[in-house]
Parts: C-alpha cells; structure tokens; sequence
C-alpha cells in the first residue's frame, strides 16, 4: 500500500466526520491541525525501509539458517540453534493399532486427545479432543501447579472415555506428551527442560525431566497413565503428516512461537553418538526461534526484546511468530501517538499497556475490506483507546502489513534455508522431487497474508520451476495424532500388536 501523503490529516478531518464519531474526533483533529504537530509518514517510511525483505536479504536468511544448522549439528553449543536430537528415528508406518492419548503444552492453550488407531486399513477410527486455556497465573507459577492443573485435565478427560475407544483390559493408557519448549532430549520418553519460552516463566522446571514433572503430578492424583514418546510439536507434526503423506521431509509451526524440524540423515550429525538407527535417519529439532543472523531489525524490536523475559533470545521468534507481531505494532503505534498527529494529543493509557494490541487484531484489521475501515476504526477504539480518523486507519493498516509482510517472508526464507541444507546433502532428493512442508499452528492457520507473504518468498527464493516441487501444506492439529501415533510406535505393549 502507499504511504499516504503529508497532507492527509487535513484532508482525513473531513472524512472522519462524516464516516466516525465527529462530537469526539472533532476537537481533537483540529488541536492537530493548529499545533502543526509532526505528520507520522516518515515514522511509516522508516518503518518500511527497515523492514524491508528485499531478495538478497532473504537469500541471507536462509544461507545463514542453513550455515548454522550445519554448525549446530557439529557440536552442542556450536550454534545459535541447538539442532535437537529427537530420539525418533521411526515414522509412523500406518499399521498403529488401537487407544492413545496425546497431551499438548505448548502455548496460550493446553489440549488433550484420544484417538483409536485402527491399522492400514481403518486408519484413524475415532478421536476427540478438549482444550483448556492456561492462564497467566499458571505461566508464572510454580511447576507443581502448572502440572497438577495439566494432570487433573487430563484426568477428567479419560473419565469421558467411550463410545468407539477401547483398551485392551490389562494395559495402562499411554501418552505422548507434546511439549513445545527446548527440552534436551534424553530419551524417547524423558527430556530436561532447557528453558521455558512464549512469556512462560514459571519456576522450578528448568533443568529438571519434564516427563517426570508429569509423572509426580499424576502420581499425586492417583491416575494411572504414563508417557510413552516425550515429543516436540514440530516432531508431533511431521509425524502427523508423514502418516498421510511420505513425501513430508519438513515440519514449521507458526503459532504464538515457532519451531522447525525435519528428517536428517545420521551421517549428517557429527555430534551424534552411540546411538545408530536402524532407518539411518532422525528427526532433528532444530529450535529455530533462537536465530538471528542477519535478519531486518527496527527499534521498535530492540524495544521489544530489552523488555521480554528474556532479551536477547528467541529473536527469530520475535520476529516472526503470533505472539509477538501485535506488540511490535502497537510499540509502532504508541511512537506515532507520541511523536505525531495521528491520533490527536493525548496517549490514551491503554496504548502503553504492553501486549494489549494482538495478532489476531492485527488479522481482523487486515481484513476489513469497508470503503471506511470500519473494523480497523472499532478495534483501534475497543483495544488500545485511539480514535481514528480514515487516513489513519489506512495508516494502521500499514503499518500491520509491513510487520506481517516482514514475520511471513523472514518464515519463508527460513524454510528455504532448511531445505537448501538437506538438498546440498542429498542431490535432488529434495528440489529433484515432491516434497513437502508440514505446516501447523494458528498463525498460520489464521492469518491469509501471513501465509500469501510466506509462500510468495519461497517462491521467489527457489524460482518458479523449483518450487513446484515444494509443497507446503497445512497439517491441522497434525501435532496431537501424531504425539499418539508417535505413543503407539513406542509403546511398552509393541510387540502385542
Ligand atoms: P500455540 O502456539 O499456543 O500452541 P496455536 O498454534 O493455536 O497455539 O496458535 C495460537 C496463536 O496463533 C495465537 O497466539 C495468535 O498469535 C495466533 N492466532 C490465533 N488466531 C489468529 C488469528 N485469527 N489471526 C492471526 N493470528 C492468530
Ligand atoms: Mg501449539
């Protein structure tokens, strides 16, 4: 969109009367207009020009992702991504039988999931689902409650258990347990957490197995179930999506954080020792959040990050991921209402409250398709205070797409540096034929212009012809049936099938 001219706040005086509110927005425009306060268009240059996503940026990105893959891979520490082992070295093979649960902590939501697996020929038989909100009480409590809250949830679901679920009389349930946070894995079904990320903070759980966190918190309510596969959501996805389709080599969430992972082959991990799979092959977690190689910065990120829980890291993730798309927006708002006319004189006190302006706002602006903008100017009143005339909901609106445009083309490049890694290693096993990328998570789901700017850039990157090749395609709730599938190939029971 174009950046509107110097003069629209004139110009936009008389529009805001006959489409808005002219007892409120009156008074105010015209304080702006006799200050002669300063117009926000280079605020809004600026802010394009820093992030901007030209080719060669985006050719950085993904050389830089695929340089520090390799290096990660190389040697613990060796690089910004920690490049984690899964432990999964066999994918779903489509003759898992009978009842698993999946339990996924991963975010703003924590969900739980039967399913009846029914072999090659009935597939997936029957699955349901629940999903409670975790509230941020729990994200900066202790690890007791946080795990006794996950378990009593737990517990009420498999109270509900019937219809076409059944197990075989005898058998404890099994889990796999989706845990989307670093945790270094120590084995299929126990992982120590690294550090919590996506505005957790809760204390106690760094440095201790999540897996028995769960236990002692099951333990301690007496219900008799145990976790089988400890899985990464990235993990649960490409597992989810191999099920369906052997041609799924790559796995990206893009939720409120985001992560990768994707099938490598063992020759290809120098720091991998001792254990050898039989498939030659291993999913890799490559906990890509914490990039930051030469990635197109603004203030208003540096801002952002000084202020986080923890500065510093997980920049990538800040620059790309839901949960942090609407802060970066609103810090770009707050300058213009400061320093510009834009909004009038005052800073309505919302305006300051970090993370009250969230992607999904961003996306329900993005889609007002009105002659006047009408969401754009209800969303801005409801959310952060601000009264807005129609140039300066055009201006919000940029402002929106510029971010967005930014978080889903740095995406895109990220994914290209994944592939170009497997494909340097393996000749035309990846552009040479079908292949393809699991996608999951809600911003990505949700958001149309998130994921047009994502695939334009791996379009762009790879060329027409290339890129025909790679499938991106979004694999809902992949991550869940595949912590189950991922449950039942490592099950205790296996070789009872
Ligand atoms: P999580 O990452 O917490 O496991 P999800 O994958 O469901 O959960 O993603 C939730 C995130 O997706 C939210 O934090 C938000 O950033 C983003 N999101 C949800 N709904 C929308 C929407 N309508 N438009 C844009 N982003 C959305
Ligand atoms: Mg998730």
């Amino acid at each position: 969109m174009s950046v509107p001219a110097m003069s629209t706040t004139v110009g936009s005086f008389h529009l805001s009367r006959s489409h808005g509110t002219p007892s409120r927005s009156f008074p105010r425009v015209r304080m702006a207009v006799r200050s002669g306060a300063v117009s926000v268009a280079p605020i809004l240059t600026n802010l394009q020009k820093d992030c901007a996503t030209s080719l060669p940026v985006l050719s950085h990105v993904a050389d830089a992702m695929a340089a520090d893959m390799r290096a990660g891979l190389a040697a613990d520490g060796g690089s910004n991504l920690k490049m984690i082992l899964s432990y999964v070295d066999s994918l779903p093979s489509g003759n898992e039988k009978g009842l698993f649960y999946a339990l996924d902590l991963g975010g703003t939501n924590f969900r739980v999931l039967r399913v009846q697996l029914g072999g090659k020929e009935e597939r997936v038989i029957a699955t349901e689902f629940e999903q409670v909100s975790i509230s941020q009480e729990l994200m900066f409590g202790t690890s007791e409650q946080l795990f006794d809250f996950i378990a009593s949830g737990l517990a009420k679901f498999a109270q509900k258990e019937g219809g076409k679920f059944h197990l075989p009389s005898g058998r404890m349930r099994e889990i796999g347990f989706t845990f989307s946070f670093p945790v270094k894995q120590l084995s299929i079904d126990s992982g120590m957490l690294i550090k919590w990320t996506k505005g957790f903070a809760v204390s106690g759980t760094a440095g201790k197995d999540v897996v028995a966190c769960l236990n002692e918190a099951m333990e301690r309510l007496g219900l008799e179930m145990r976790v089988s596969a400890l899985v990464n959501d990235t993990v649960g996805t490409l597992a989810g999506a191999r099920y369906w389709d052997d041609d799924v080599m790559v796995a990206v969430i893009l939720g409120t954080g985001t992560n990768a992972c994707y099938v490598e082959r063992n020759d290809a991990i120098p720091k991998q020792t001792g254990h050898a799979s039989a498939s030659g092959r291993t999913i890799v977690n490559t906990e890509w959040g914490a990039f930051s190689n030469g990635l197109p910065l603004t203030v208003y990120d540096r801002e952002m990050d000084a202020a986080s829980i923890n500065p510093g890291e997980q920049i990538f993730e800040k620059t790309i991921s839901g949960m942090y798309l609407g802060e970066i927006v609103r810090r770009v708002l707050l300058k213009m209402t400061e320093e510009g006319d834009l909004f009038g004189k005052s800073v309505p006190v919302k305006l300051s409250n970090p993370f009250i302006l969230r992607t999904p706002d961003l996306c329900a602006m993005q889609q007002d398709s009105s002659a006047d903008l009408q969401t754009v100017g209800s969303i801005l009143y409801s959310v952060v205070g601000l009264e807005s005339n129609f140039s300066a909901r055009r201006i919000v609106v940029d402002v929106c797409d510029t971010i967005v445009k930014r978080g889903g083309r740095l995406a895109g490049a990220g994914i290209v540096g994944i592939l170009q890694k497997m494909e340097e290693d393996s000749r035309g096993l990846i552009f040479g034929k079908r292949t393809v990328v699991a996608m999951d998570g809600g911003l990505y789901e949700n958001y149309p212009q998130y994921r047009r700017y994502l695939q334009d850039a791996v379009t762009e990157l790879l060329g027409t012809e290339i890129s025909k090749n790679v499938v991106i395609e979004h694999s809902k709730d992949g991550s869940g049936i595949g912590a189950a599938l991922l449950a039942a190939s490592n099950s205790k029971y296996e070789h009872e099938f």
